[in-house]
């Protein structure tokens, strides 16, 4: 019999990648391309198609075929017309047919879900969550993802194209103004755009001049591992910047843990290789905001996969879609 593959695809906002996975969730070749979403939603797709067929290929030179497509993309989405409905991260994939676009040009079928809820697929399968029946999973990346596992199945709300959606929930009603249009949200203070706008909005108040961290805003695009390095450097301004997005990341899961009666949560995303700088205000703001658990019951992981996980959950979001017979775009 054929040997059958599944692509999964990761479409952030800055890179997008593709890997070629067989069922067991080995990874067999994998890619990275800037995603230049400046350019234009229609060049990012072709950009994916391209990136799609050169694994297509790659499948029949290993004697295989490729089944289906799973992507995640940030943002809320229209699973049935194989459409981005809104993406604070990536405006231009706003009412973008991204997944039936995809599925014209490949001729395969392609499944589309939030890129934070395939993070918590790939987690599930292969990562962190183990034997873990209900819990919170979070991605901190250029925002802020999240997606809930209840009684070990993905929560889908009821079907709105959202769920999990754990980095617009408001945290403060006069905070700062964050990427969906509302104020105060999780992700205005738990993200990379939150490290980087956190540093810049110091600086201007004048508060850091003459630092090395005021000379990065002012000399280059500040990204958020400038950040981070300033804040092993022992920059006091990266450092409160990391202690805040404790604090709010605590705040929010310990509310979560509250309401919901569970206790265990997995944060990944790549802004979370800063563990060592948020998880003990983390900690200790989960203590602060949790009255309903001790402090050593609540359990709070790393994801296992790292940058892979979001990549193996699409695919297994590509193979679980067919088993269940769920009906690409348009079909
Ligand atoms: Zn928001």
């Amino acid at each position: 019999m054929q040997k059958q593959f599944y692509i999964g695809a990761d479409i952030g906002g800055t890179h997008m990648r593709t890997a070629l996975v067989d069922r067991q969730g080995n990874i067999i070749e994998a890619q990275k391309v800037a995603t230049d979403i400046s350019l234009g939603a229609q060049q990012a797709g072709r950009r994916l198609a391209e990136q799609c067929r050169r694994l297509v290929a790659r499948s029949i030179e290993l004697s295989g075929r490729v089944a289906s497509i799973g992507l995640g993309v940030a943002g809320k989405i229209d699973a049935g017309k194989g459409r981005v409905i809104f993406s604070p991260n990536l405006p231009p994939m706003n009412n973008y047919p991204l997944a039936a676009e995809l599925q014209d040009q490949i001729q395969l079928p392609v499944f589309m879900e939030n890129d934070a809820n395939v993070f918590g697929l790939g987690e599930q399968w292969l990562g962190a969550a183990g034997a873990m029946q209900n819990w919170i999973g979070i991605t901190l990346g250029t925002g802020v993802g999240g997606c809930l596992f209840l009684g070990n199945r993905l929560w889908n709300g009821d079907g709105l194209g959202f769920s999990g959606e754990i980095g617009h929930m408001i945290i403060d009603a006069n905070g700062p103004v964050c990427a969906c249009g509302m104020r105060g949200c999780l992700e205005t203070h738990a993200s990379g755009r939150a490290l980087t706008e956190g540093a810049r909005q110091s600086v201007t108040g004048g508060t850091r001049a003459g630092s090395r961290l005021a000379e990065l805003c002012s000399t280059r695009t500040l990204t958020a591992k400038d950040v981070y390095l300033e804040a092993v450097r022992g920059d006091s301004t990266a450092i409160k910047l990391f202690e805040r997005m404790g604090w709010a990341l605590g705040l929010t899961i310990g509310n979560l843990f509250t309401f919901l009666g569970i206790r265990h949560a997995i944060i990944g995303g790549g802004v979370s290789d800063a563990w060592d700088l948020f998880i003990e205000p983390l900690r200790k703001s989960l203590a602060d905001h949790c009255c309903m658990l001790q402090e050593s019951a609540m359990i709070i992981l790393p994801s296992r996969l790292g940058d892979n996980a979001a990549l193996l959950g699409a695919a297994r979001f590509a193979m679980e879609s067919m088993v269940r017979g769920k009906r690409a775009p348009g079909n």
